[in-house]
């Protein structure tokens, strides 16, 4: 196996997955690397793990090559574990990626107003699946981050909801970490390994 397609379009999630893969020897693709024109599938599925499966197979399927897709989110407690599954859509506002993150952002601090720093738990989920060309599943994972949700963004670095979650036992958030702390830290660093760990359980049958 020597390379692969990563199913997004994020490229802060092609940078995280890449950093853990290409040690392997693995070449970490993009779909804008491949020049996929196909429409994206329907994230429809009510869990991380259904939609990561149904992208996995699907571009696969399309692209005739092995393909890996994780689907992410952060679960808030005090919100019964919204955004969820439609974390990358909560607000509803369209444009520009920065935009819609800003936007979600607005709308979660809005949510969690009043509620107190002891009831702010939440955590980033990831799911990855791993899919041949024929469509089949391979490889599953699933890694999870916990915080705190903060109501003023601090740092700078990753995207989406990073500059809210506070690592409470380090007193820094998702985005005030650099990107090797946040990959060793993170879900979508756990959940990775765990596929790298599987890639070459598969490499050596
Ligand atoms: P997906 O591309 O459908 O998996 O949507 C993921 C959404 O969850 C993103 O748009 C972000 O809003 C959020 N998210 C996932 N992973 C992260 C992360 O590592 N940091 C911050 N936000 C994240």
């Amino acid at each position: 196996m020597d390379s692969i397609l990563l199913a997004t379009s994020n490229p802060h999630k092609l940078v995280e997955v890449t950093e853990i893969l290409s040690p392997l020897g693995l070449v970490v693709l993009g779909l804008g690397d491949v020049g996929v024109t196909i429409a994206e599938p329907v994230e429809d599925a009510p869990t991380f793990e259904g939609n990561a499966r149904l992208k996995a197979c699907y571009y696969a399927k399309a692209t005739d090559q092995l393909c890996l897709a994780d689907d992410s989110g952060l679960e808030v407690d005090a919100l019964d574990g919204a955004p969820g599954v439609f974390s990358a859509r909560y607000s509803g506002v369209t444009g520009s990626r920065e935009e819609r993150d800003q936007a979600n952002n607005l709308k979660l601090v809005a949510q969690l107003h009043g509620v107190p720093e002891s009831g702010r738990s939440a955590r980033f989920v990831c799911a990855m699946c791993l899919a041949s060309p024929d469509g089949a599943v391979l490889a599953e994972s699933r890694g999870t981050f916990e915080g705190v949700i903060i109501d003023e963004p601090r740092g700078t670095n990753g995207f989406g909801y990073d500059p809210h979650l506070l690592i409470p036992e380090i007193g820094r958030t998702s985005a005030q970490l650099d990107p090797e702390d946040k990959n060793a830290r993170s879900h979508r660093g756990h959940a990775t390994r765990q596929i790298a760990n599987l890639i070459s359980d598969l490499d050596k049958a």
